[in-house]
Order: structure tokens, then C-alpha cells, then sequence
């Protein structure tokens, strides 16, 4: 039998953080290979409750929020082109000793699939191959994902591959089987017939599951809709199979949904109704900045009988023009009416955030001011994000056309971390600073009410 390692990278950067990152992707990969008679094992650089990790840093690693939690990470090295931006470059992830032996127990593997996330992440991912090729010097290794299919010819020439296969689905797993001289024919139908393959964890108090792939919306600084050619759905009887099986199998305590467009249709409502009637003792979480023009009283009811514990808005921005602009998903209207409905269903401050953007091109420190006022005023946490100019998505295309950012950049340097200390368009770090802070006072605020 064929086996093929699956590697989740490390990541390099000046901060992370494991808010439920698990790479889904690559677990629906596993599963595929499982099903085509070929063997996945796993190492995922990121498992923070990795046995070798605990038994390295001597003890139970401390989760905070429902789960989340601080990487273990070492200061390495900045790349030349951080050179004038003061800030550690971290790589965060298992200590590189420990991920060598891991690779040197899978020596018998036939080949290594490595996967991406952020762009600007893309040190963490040539870091980790360098690795494997010193480890497993005579076994080809494939790295796909994220990064790799927005920037493909970066990652060719950049990330130690021997070969690159971009996209997403089915279409690049069977490009990079072949690749390794495997063909064989692989589900169409993955989302629905298969689930993330979780078994190479011993040990998870929660699982992440997707119901649905891309998004019908056209936010011009959102990747989403380029990734994904179709806006798909998993049917909901299939995510409860999913829960079921995980639960028996871990005794979770959260459920975190990932998707991009959950609420879009009646499928998240049906499954929230087959969920109150099987009646699980598990919290849930969506993260991942909800469609507020889609929440009714229905749904909000159904949540909080179902015990969602994190409900996160898309709101990015206060001003009507810019919401316009970069594609209408949600106007000020939408939002207040989503939060009175969300309230009135039982649900707090303790449960309820909203994602707004800072740094969005044509935005003022004002107008962020204005939209952690709103979230203060509906009793809304807000959460301040910092815009990262995302490669081949229309706003990063109209800044580079107009020479306002340079195309041929180092990736990392779009990271929302660093853009502020070089980009002219950027609010200052003192203002962001200013903003952040502003916006732990509201959420210490509203979170002593409740
Ligand atoms: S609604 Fe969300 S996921 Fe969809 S395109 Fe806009 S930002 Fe992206």
C-alpha cells in the first residue's frame, strides 16, 4: 500500500495565535487518499497538544478560550526584507528537533504533502520543506493549499518543492498524485460523501468541520470567491454524521464551524434543528464572521437553544460608501437589525463580536472610531482586524494598477502586522495602537455588565 505523509507547516511571522486553526483541507485530503486505498499519516506542525510537544515542555499545555491558545514558538532569524521593522520574526509551531524526529520515524513514506494558508506565511511553509528535503532527501514533496494557489509561481520559486499544485478540490490532489505516478479516480462529490480525517490526533477537545466550500458574495478584498469556483453546500444530515462520529470518538466539548457563507440558504437552520434534537452536550462557535443580512429570529433562536457560544458578524466598516464599494455584503442597517435580533434571542455581549477592518484603503481612523462606537452602543464586542492587501483580489489589483502598493513585494510585508511600518496609505501604528485600545476598553466594558 502506497503511503503519503501530510504535513501542516509551521508558521513564521511576529504573532500567531491557535484560534481553532486546523487544517481542514488537508484532513479532506486524508480521507481521500484513505478511500483511494492509499495510506495518509500526519504531522501537523500546529497540533499544540501534540504528546511529543506536552512531554517536551513538561507538562499539560494550557488551553484559554474554549479550546484556543498560545503556539509554542522560538525567535528566529527576520528575513532580509524585515530588516528596518522592529519586530522578533517568530517561528511558532513544534521545536524543529522534535519535528525531526517525527520525519525521520516516516522514512517509509512514498511521498509528502505539504499545505498553505496566508501568503504571507510562505517562510513558514520553505522553512518546513527545507526540513523534510534534509530529513527525507530521496522523497518527493508536493505543497498545494492556499498560498500556493494564490501565488503559484512564488511558491515555485520560493518554496523548495518539487512540485506546486494550485487550486482547490479534487483537481489538484489528483494533479499532484499523478505527479508522484499514482492515477486514480477520486470523488467528485468529497464534501458530501467524505468527512476531515481527524484520526492521526490522539486527542482533541474540539474538531472544526466546514458545510460548505466558497462564497456567492464579491467582497473585493476577500479571497474566498477566487478560490472556490462554485459556492457549494455539504447537506446537513452529513455534518451531523460528522459530530456524531467525532464526538464518540474525542467526548468534545466545542464544535467550530469554518465556513465562509454558513447562513446562506436553509441548510445551517436544518442542521441546528437536528442538533437541538439529538441534544449534544457541545458548545459551538462561528468565527468566521457571519452574513448579518441573513440572520432572522428563526436562526437566532435555533442558536441559542443549540448553545453557540461565539458568534462573530461581518460589520468592516462604518462608512455606507465604503461598505458599497468593496461589495454590500452587510450595510449599518442590516447589522443593527441582525444584533437586536441576536439579542432578543438571549444572546450577550459574552457571545457576540464583530469583525471591523482597520486599514481598509479609503477608510479613516474616524470611521473606524465610528463603527467600535456602533458595537459599543448595540453592546456588540468589536474586534479590530487590520487590512492585509491579499494578492490577485480586486482591491490589492486597483492599488497595484494605480502604483499605491508595488507588485513585486515580499509577501510577508502585506502581512497586517508589518503593512503599517512601510506603506504610506497606512494609518500609523500610534493610531492603530489608539484603536486597539479604544476597543479592549469597550469589550472590558461590556463584558462587566453581563
Ligand atoms: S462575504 Fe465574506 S467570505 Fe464572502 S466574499 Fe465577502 S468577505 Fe469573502
Amino acid at each position: 500500500m502506497k503511503k503519503i505523509l501530510l504535513v501542516n507547516p509551521w508558521i513564521e511571522d511576529v504573532s500567531a495565535y491557535d484560534y481553532w486553526l486546523k487544517p481542514v483541507g488537508l484532513l479532506y485530503i486524508s480521507s481521500m487518499l484513505r478511500s483511494a486505498g492509499i495510506e495518509p499519516v500526519l504531522i501537523d506542525c500546529l497540533y499544540r497538544h501534540d504528546p511529543d510537544l506536552v512531554r517536551y515542555l513538561g507538562g499539560k499545555i494550557k488551553d484559554r478560550y474554549y479550546g484556543t491558545g498560545n503556539f509554542y514558538h522560538e525567535v528566529i532569524q527576520p528575513p532580509e526584507s524585515m530588516k528596518n521593522i522592529p519586530r522578533l520574526f517568530k517561528r511558532y509551531g513544534l521545536p524543529e528537533d522534535l519535528f525531526r524526529k517525527k520525519l525521520r520515524e516516516l522514512k517509509d513514506v512514498d511521498a509528502v504533502f505539504v499545505t498553505s494558508m496566508m501568503t504571507y506565511w510562505h517562510y513558514g511553509v520553505s522553512d518546513t520543506i527545507r526540513v523534510i528535503k534534509e530529513e527525507l532527501p530521496e522523497i518527493p514533496v508536493v505543497l498545494g493549499g492556499v498560498y500556493a494557489s494564490i501565488l503559484p509561481e512564488h511558491a515555485k520559486n520560493h518554496s523548495g518543492a518539487d512540485f506546486v499544485s494550485p487550486g482547490t478540490g479534487i483537481v489538484p490532489v489528483k494533479r499532484a498524485l499523478h505527479f508522484i505516478g499514482i492515477d486514480v479516480d477520486l470523488n467528485d462529490n468529497w464534501l458530501d460523501d467524505l468527512s476531515p480525517d481527524y484520526s492521526n490526533y490522539p486527542e482533541l477537545n474540539y474538531v472544526v468541520l466546514i458545510t460548505s466550500t466558497g462564497c456567492p458574495f464579491r467582497c473585493s478584498y476577500c479571497t474566498s470567491w477566487k478560490l472556490w469556483e462554485r459556492f457549494n453546500q455539504k447537506s446537513p444530515e452529513k455534518t451531523l454524521e460528522e459530530i456524531e462520529h467525532l464526538n464518540a470518538m474525542y467526548g468534545l466539548s466545542d464544535v467550530v464551524f469554518f465556513d465562509d457563507a454558513i447562513l446562506i440558504g436553509q441548510n445551517f437552520k436544518t442542521l441546528l434543528k437536528m442538533i437541538k434534537e439529538r441534544g449534544f452536550n457541545l458548545r459551538f462557535h462561528l468565527p468566521n464572521g457571519i452574513h448579518a443580512r441573513l440572520v432572522d429570529e428563526e436562526l437566532a433562536v435555533l442558536m441559542k437553544e443549540t448553545n453557540f457560544k461565539t458568534i462573530k458578524l461581518g460589520y468592516e466598516t462604518a462608512n455606507d460608501e465604503l461598505q458599497l464599494k468593496t461589495g454590500g455584503k452587510v450595510s449599518n442597517e442590516e447589522f443593527i437589525k441582525a444584533v437586536n435580533i441576536l439579542k432578543a434571542a438571549g444572546f450577550t455581549a459574552k457571545e457576540l463580536s464583530a469583525y471591523i477592518i482597520a486599514n481598509l484603503p479609503g477608510q479613516t481612523f474616524e470611521d473606524v472610531e465610528r463603527a467600535i462606537n456602533h458595537c459599543e452602543e448595540l453592546g456588540v464586542i468589536p474586534n479590530i482586524n487590520e487590512y492585509t492587501p491579499i494578492p490577485g483580489t480586486p482591491e490589492w489589483r486597483e492599488l497595484v494598477d494605480s502604483r499605491r502598493l508595488p507588485a513585486e513585494i515580499d509577501p510577508l510585508l502585506l502581512d497586517n502586522s508589518l503593512l503599517p511600518y512601510w506603506w504610506e496609505e497606512s494609518l500609523s501604528i500610534a493610531q492603530l495602537k489608539l484603536l486597539k485600545e479604544k476597543s479592549w476598553r469597550v469589550k472590558e466594558r461590556l463584558l462587566s455588565h453581563v
